[in-house]
């Protein structure tokens, strides 16, 4: 599959916001963001001009394709599934997003980085109510349980991922069980609780053109 092989902090620089796509590394001062807050490239600390509406719905959705590390294609995909669902669109894409497996993994603290969590799942490292699964856009559903497979969880990032989880803590919709290796999904996310600063809205608009 297609994905993004750039410099990654260079990603947060031209989003002008902390995309924490690093793990540990965005927590420390070495987090690129912190030293140069402005957009990478020659012209990055020239003077803002006025941006168009199609320049601000477009840098909201790479914004929010960047944070959960997907290509074009797919988040289209996603965004049309969100379209078909019941209730508003912009929710329910950040909700579809949000329960992808990759991202449930990093949420649960199984990963640092939601890339790192993509990789645990690929690797077979994952299981879905004792099933094995490694496709990293399955979607989860509430009630699910996620463990860690018995012979992985030996393995030193998963391990470093969990005793570090406490500094950015699990989000209310999950039950982490650390000593078994085990989450549970107790319900799905509300709006309310995916707590980055997204304008779904703005994406919606973007791809209703
Ligand atoms: Fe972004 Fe993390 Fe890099 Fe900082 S360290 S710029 S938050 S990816």
């Amino acid at each position: 599959m297609a994905r993004y092989t750039g410099a990654v902090c260079r990603q947060c620089r031209r989003e002008k916001l902390k995309l924490f796509l690093k793990g540990d590394r965005c927590y420390s001062d070495k987090c690129a963001f912190e030293r140069r807050a402005f957009p990478p490239g020659q012209h990055g600390q020239a003077r803002v001009r006025k941006v168009s509406d199609y320049a601000i719905q477009l840098r909201e959705k790479q914004k929010v394709r960047r944070i959960y590390g997907m290509m074009e294609g797919q988040f289209r995909q996603f965004f049309e599934r969100a379209e078909r669902a019941k209730g508003v669109t912009g929710e329910n894409l950040l909700v579809f997003l949000e329960r992808r497996l990759d991202n449930v993994v990093y949420r649960m603290g199984f990963a640092s980085s939601r890339s790192q969590a993509r990789q645990i799942v690929r690797h077979n490292h994952m299981m879905v109510n004792d099933r094995m699964v490694n496709i990293p856009s399955f979607l989860v559903k509430a009630g699910d349980v996620l463990t860690v497979k018995e012979k992985s969880r030996k393995i030193e990032t998963i391990n470093d991922s969990l005793e570090a989880v406490v500094r950015r803590g699990v989000p209310a919709w999950v039950e982490l069980d650390k000593e078994n290796y085990k989450a549970k999904v107790k319900s799905l996310p509300s709006r309310e609780e995916i707590t980055m600063p997204i304008h779904e809205q703005l994406i919606v608009e973007l791809y209703s053109k």
